[in-house]
This record gives C-alpha cells, sequence and structure tokens, in this order.
C-alpha cells in the first residue's frame, strides 16, 4: 500500500517552499523563553495538559438500540455502498475521512473513546512526516493545514545521533531540505491527541454525529450472503452481540488486531527486547534554538528528545530488559535516573522536569511483515497489518498512507462496477 507521491499535490498549503531553487525556512511555532534553562539550574516538574479539541460525538458512547445499519449524511458518489472501520486510532480515522471525501458512506466502531480523547493520560506528540503529511493534504488540504498550524518543526534546527554520555554529535541528519526540494510539507511533531481529536471532528463534520461510535469492542467478523438483495456483505461482530453490516469492513485495531487474528490467525506479536518510558515536560533546553530532535545512545538504552512546541519537550527513555516489567507507585523516575542518572544532562534535566505522574512506560512490540493484507471483503491497514518499532517515527505516517491509497481503491473500485452501489455479488 505504499502511496506513489508523484500523485499528490505538491506546495498548496500556505507556507510551503514553492520554489527548489530559493528555500524558506518557516518560522517554527514553538515558543522562544526569553530565559533558557541549563544544567546548572534547578529543574522542577510542571504538569502539562494537553490541548483540548471539541469534538462533541467522540464525548458519548453508542446509545443503546442505536441504529446498526448504517445511515450516513454523506452525499453519496458510491451509491450503496458502505465501510464498516474497526478501531479509531489515526488509521481509522484517517481513512474514514478520506472515503468520507469521496462520498463513500463509512462508520466507525470504536471499544474506547479515551483512546482518541487521551484523558486521564499524557499520550504524548508524534513526528508526522513529509509522506503522512502529504498524504494528508491529499485527503484533505483543509485538516491536513489545521493539523500542520497545531504542529512544530524541528527540521529547522539540527537532528541527529549522538553519544549518550558526552553528547558528541555521531551524525546529523537532515529532515527539511530533502522534503521542500521534493515539494513535500516539512514534517511536524505534533501531539497525538490533537492530532485524533483534530481528524475526528472532520470525520464527524463530513459524516455526523454518530459517524464515530464508542464503547464498540469487534471481536470477530462474518462474511455473509445479502437474502433479500443476494450480495455478499461483511458484519463486523461485537462483544456484546450487536452487529454491523456494511459491503466491506477494515481492520484498524491496531498491533493486537482482532480482525487479523481471525483473517491471519498468526502468531502472537514479537517484543523488540526493549521497554519504553516516555514522558512530556515543560521544559526549554538551553539549545532549543539549535537541536530540535535528538537521540543519545548507549549500550542496550538509548534517550529520544523532540521539542514539540510551546515550551514543552517529548521524551522516550529506551531500555533493553524482558517484557513485563513493573515499577513500583511513584518509582519511575527514580529508576529512570538510575539508567540514566550519568547520561549527558540533556538527559538528566530532562528527566527531573518531568513529574511522575506524566511518565508512562509501555513494552515495544513489532510484526514480521506480511504480504497478504485482505481477504474477500475485508482489509487490515495501520497497526493492525504492518506494526513496526516506533524509532523510524513512521507507523501512523504509514497509516496516513494506507488510508490514502485505500480509499483511493475502493472509490476506484466502486466505480468500476459502474457506479451501480454496493460492489458485486
Ligand atoms: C513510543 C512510540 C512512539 C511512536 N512515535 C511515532 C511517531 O513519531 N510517528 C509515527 O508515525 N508513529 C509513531 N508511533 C507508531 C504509531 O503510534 C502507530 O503506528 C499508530 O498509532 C498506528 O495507528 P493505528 O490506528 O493503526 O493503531 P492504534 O493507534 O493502535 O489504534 C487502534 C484503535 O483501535 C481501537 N481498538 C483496538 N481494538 C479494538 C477492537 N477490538 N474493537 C474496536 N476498537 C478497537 C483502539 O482503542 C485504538 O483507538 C509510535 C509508537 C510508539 C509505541
Amino acid at each position: 500500500m505504499l502511496l506513489h507521491t508523484s500523485s499528490l499535490p505538491r506546495c498548496q498549503a500556505a507556507g510551503h517552499v514553492k520554489s527548489t531553487v530559493s528555500i524558506h525556512v518557516p518560522a517554527s511555532p514553538r515558543l522562544v523563553p526569553s530565559c533558557h534553562h541549563g544544567s546548572a539550574a534547578p529543574v522542577s516538574p510542571r504538569r502539562w495538559t494537553p490541548p483540548s479539541v471539541s469534538c462533541p460525538a467522540v464525548l458519548e458512547a453508542a446509545r443503546p438500540g442505536q441504529q446498526e445499519r448504517l445511515e450516513g449524511a454523506v452525499p453519496e458518489l458510491c451509491p450503496g455502498l458502505t465501510v464498516v472501520i474497526a478501531g479509531a486510532g489515526i488509521s481509522g480515522l484517517t481513512l474514514a475521512l478520506s472515503l468520507l471525501k469521496k462520498g463513500v458512506k463509512c462508520q466507525v466502531l470504536e471499544r474506547d473513546l479515551t483512546a482518541i480523547r487521551g484523558e486521564g493520560k499524557i499520550r504524548g506528540p508524534i513526528q508526522v512526516q513529509s509522506n503522512a503529511l502529504a498524504a494528508l493534504e491529499a485527503i484533505d488540504p483543509v485538516v491536513a493545514d489545521d493539523i500542520m498550524a497545531h504542529g512544530c518543526i524541528t527540521g529547522d534546527r539540527i537532528n541527529g545521533l549522538c553519544d549518550g554520555v558526552s553528547g558528541d554529535w555521531y551524525v546529523k541528519f537532515d529532515t527539511f531540505h530533502p522534503a521542500v526540494e521534493r515539494g513535500l510539507p516539512v514534517t511536524r511533531v505534533i501531539n497525538r491527541v490533537t492530532l485524533q481529536q483534530l481528524l475526528a471532528e472532520a470525520v464527524i463534520r463530513l459524516g455526523g454525529e454518530d459517524m464515530i461510535l464508542g464503547g464498540c469492542h469487534v471481536t470477530a467478523y462474518e462474511e455473509f450472503v445479502d437474502r433479500a438483495s443476494g450480495k455478499k456483505q461483511v458484519a463486523a461482530i461485537l462483544e456484546d452481540g450487536r452487529r454491523f453490516e456494511g459491503d466491506l469492513l477494515v481492520g484498524t485495531d491496531g498491533i493486537w488486531s482482532k480482525i487479523r487474528q481471525q483473517m491471519i490467525g498468526d502468531a502472537p506479536a514479537h517484543y523488540s527486547e526493549y521497554t519504553c518510558y516516555t514522558g512530556i515536560s515543560e521544559y526549554v533546553p538551553a539549545d532549543i534554538d539549535v537541536v530540535g530532535y535528538r537521540v543519545f545512545l548507549g549500550n542496550r538504552q538509548y534517550f529520544v528528545s523532540s521539542d514539540v512546541g510551546e515550551g514543552r519537550m517529548q521524551w522516550y527513555a529506551f531500555h533493553q530488559e524482558p517484557a513485563g516489567g513493573q515499577d513500583s507507585l511513584g518509582q519511575r523516575k527514580a529508576r529512570l535516573l538510575q539508567l540514566f542518572g550519568h547520561w549527558n544532562y540533556n538527559v538528566v534535566d530532562l528527566i527531573k522536569a518531568t513529574p511522575e505522574e506524566d511518565v508512562l512506560r509501555r513494552d515495544i512490540y513489532d510484526r514480521a511483515p506480511i504480504f497478504k493484507w485482505a481477504q474477500g471483503r475485508v482489509a487490515l491497514m495501520g497497526d493492525s497489518a504492518h506494526a513496526m518499532q516506533p524509532n523510524l517515527g513512521q507507523g501512523g505516517c504509514m497509516a496516513m498512507e494506507d488510508a490514502f491509497q485505500l480509499a483511493n481503491d475502493i472509490a476506484a473500485m466502486a466505480e468500476k462496477a459502474g457506479q451501480q452501489g454496493a460492489l458485486g455479488p
């Protein structure tokens, strides 16, 4: 499902570089404080609250007895064709947006809306790279602009790999000019919750309040022939017994996908051997004007820090150890300082500046590539199809490319079927 970037519109959004000759560096939306914080200064953790984007429909779960056959308020360019989407992460929301823009009706089923809203837990920023932003622009330039406006550009400064203890650079890489030279938008770092809420808001604007239903835990699917029409259909089957029927089902339910489990039936996900602590803090390093994104490397451990704008830094600390490790309550920072306390002051300061309750921990899994992502009326995309480790910052980006391509393919198939509505029997 790789996207051919040549098919994407180039240099459309405001602020993009329009010429490969004269390269304009857009101003970073980050706030540069008047007083920088260095290693010698005391570090006091301050709690950061994620910005909220209003999104009424994702605030409530599906109502009991809700109409389960799909009746969206979408202008039907593909009459009769309906797509059921299992999971409202980056994949599911981007696919819904992409389909709705093409006039294809869909219904997103999400088991837990807090996964979109992220309340109660800081689900930190992710990099939305040029490939994904280009896909988003192709899907909906207005939404893409909105997302870019909420993001922070790190490529206008140094990005690279350095020694964890000394901080000496091993390699610096340029994420800015390669994008600009190809007419692609420049990579942004954006809060994951903000990204998902902007996508959800756009989906609801186009599809109506009930387009994203919460409390819908999909456990299986069934392909069947509709008695009345004689057409092949597919139903997503929920834990509570409800069925949502449509012409196609897309499993966007992440690395532990139930749809994938039924379709592929493969082995459990593979543990990467690394656990990952992550945090976000209201803290500005002394070299913020010079360094945007930096990976500190060590033996069996590494630490990633990134400016995320508005005076905040996001960090990830990876440590090689067996899966399933737990920390005693309130002891995560202590553990991190045990592991990284002798590292470069930029690492130590960031850990110290993060409130204990904002430090999260998860084990990192991925899956070996498979090359069958669809069967019958069911397809996989995003992490359910190709879960990868976070080191390239591409999992969510590839999901957006998937959404662009899959929606194009679905619309093209519907058109090929003679604009007659649902895909043939
Ligand atoms: C530490 C870390 C850092 C990362 N950084 C980046 C980055 O910088 N850039 C990047 O592009 N990617 C990054 N990634 C990868 C990225 O987070 C994933 O690739 C992306 O979230 C995949 O999106 P998805 O929608 O396919 O799956 P998910 O985000 O897992 O979403 C799945 C959704 O489906 C729902 N769901 C699950 N099961 C069911 C079910 N049975 N029924 C109904 N709903 C269900 C879930 O609640 C969730 O809302 C990072 C990952 C990690 C772990």
